[in-house]
């Protein structure tokens, strides 16, 4: 006989019972099976704990009516909660796109919010290689009884997207710090510096937000995954990586689907080369100029790992089948937007050797950012002598830039 009821141990914070804990949502299969047993509950208590949170969505644990009504209580009085990150605004642009300003539950009050990012339809660039040369399933319209569950559960869901589905694939982009220390010199979310990185249920949550918000059917709606929005998931490696396989392990999501881009963190491209290939993301570099001068110009970072260490590190990454690497480039007015730039670009991919793509996107302005928007002209052009010099190149169309929610314009702009 034990003299005190069994606590449920707390992973991150040994607080009081009762007292403010680290939200549950976030934990594997296994630390949630380690959390139940601690307890004295059985293993298969986690199976339920999980299918739960990552499958049905639910966001208390007094919904959870598979646990028993005790343990609910249990847990409840200890303090635990789900904690998924939540929608706590909503802003939405003319072209569909809406920008989230995420609200996480975690004791950490400094970087309390991030951004996230909903594109409807997307523009193709982002999807992944592999799907290339499928053409799109037809998507049907959520069953009127997978709706009715929803009806009335959340409050802050949109009444345009789920009533009458009015898309047929979407793009998800999400943040994996809050702010970013990399400091490139056009983009908007280096204005914040960094406030802190995300954990894994920040990261994977703000993914289950948006899904339930647009009831998502996992498994059947053409949904692609972006690690774009706010931060350098590089910088964060090991929570990104530990919100990758909670999305493909937990939640049910290809990672093929997925795309993580970064500014050029060679330890963290390393990395990332030793990740099992059927569970890691596409790979997306920010190349931004053709050259080591402009890109140090104007990506600092580059004085730290210039561009040929990058693509010696990106060498190493093993492939898919069919798999190829994306490089962004940022057009800016006069600065990387010339012919002469475009050419370069070209000579550089093809010496790196690798199976390769380019995404051109046009610079999104920002406030007290001093470039240029590059001419449609121009970038047309540009687009052109890629392609001429047989490098595959996509324009990439901006989305929500009325909202700020285009590629570099997230840093929470709460005012409209
Ligand atoms: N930190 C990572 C991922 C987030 S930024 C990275 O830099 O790769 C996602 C993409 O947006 C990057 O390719 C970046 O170069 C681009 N970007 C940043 N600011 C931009 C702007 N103002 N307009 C257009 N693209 C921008
Ligand atoms: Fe950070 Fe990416 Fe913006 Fe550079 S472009 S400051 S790495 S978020």
């Amino acid at each position: 006989m034990r003299e005190k009821p069994a606590q449920l141990v707390s992973l991150d914070a040994a607080d009081a019972p009762g007292g403010f804990r680290e939200p549950l949502f976030g934990l594997d299969a296994e630390s949630l099976s380690k959390l139940l047993i601690s307890a004295g509950e059985p293993a298969f208590r986690s199976k339920q704990l999980a299918e739960a949170m990552y499958r049905q969505w639910l966001r208390e644990i007094s919904e959870i009516t598979t646990l028993p009504v005790p343990l609910r209580a249990k847990m409840a009085s200890e303090g635990w909660q789900i904690g998924r990150p939540a929608i706590a605004r909503a802003f939405q642009s003319v072209d569909g796109t809406e920008r989230y300003l995420i609200e996480f539950a975690g004791s950490d009050a400094k970087g309390k919010t991030a951004e996230a990012v909903w594109m409807p339809e997307g523009d193709g660039g982002e999807a992944g290689d592999e799907d290339r040369d499928q053409p799109g399933q037809p998507v049907a319209s959520p069953s009127p009884q997978h709706l009715a569950e929803r009806v009335g559960e959340h409050n802050l869901r949109s009444s345009l997207n789920h009533e009458t589905r009015d898309w047929s694939r979407a793009t998800i982009c999400i943040s994996s710090q809050v702010g970013c220390a990399v400091n490139c010199q056009f983009c908007l979310t280096a204005k914040l510096g960094l406030q802190r990185n995300l954990t894994a249920g920040e990261i994977a949550g703000q993914v289950v937000a948006i899904l339930d918000r647009h009831a998502v059917r996992v498994g059947r709606d053409r949904v692609n995954l972006v690690f774009m929005g706010m931060g350098e998931p590089f910088l964060n490696y090991d929570n990104f990586m530990a919100a990758v396989r909670l999305l493909v392990r937990e939640v049910g999501l290809s990672p093929r689907r997925m795309t993580v881009s970064t500014s050029g963190i060679v330890p963290g491209i390393e990395r990332f080369a030793q990740e099992q290939p059927d569970l890691r993301p596409h790979l997306a570099i920010s190349l931004n100029a053709p050259n080591d001068t402009i890109r140090a110009e104007i990506m600092p970072i580059n004085r730290k790992w210039p561009i040929n260490e990058v693509i010696k590190a990106v060498r190493r990454v093993p492939l898919r089948p069919r798999e190829r690497i994306t490089f962004e480039y940022v057009l800016l007015g006069g600065v990387t937007d010339r012919p002469e730039h475009a050419r370069e670009v070209a000579r550089l991919v093809r010496r790196s050797g690798l199976s390769a793509k380019v995404n051109l996107i046009a610079w999104n302005p920002g406030p007290g950012i001093a470039y240029t928007m590059p001419s449609p002209e121009a970038v047309v052009a540009f687009h052109k002598l890629l392609v001429e010099e047989g490098i595959p190149a996509y324009i990439r169309q901006p989305r929500g830039r009325d909202i700020f929610a285009a590629c570099g314009q997230l840093k929470r702009t709460v005012e409209e």
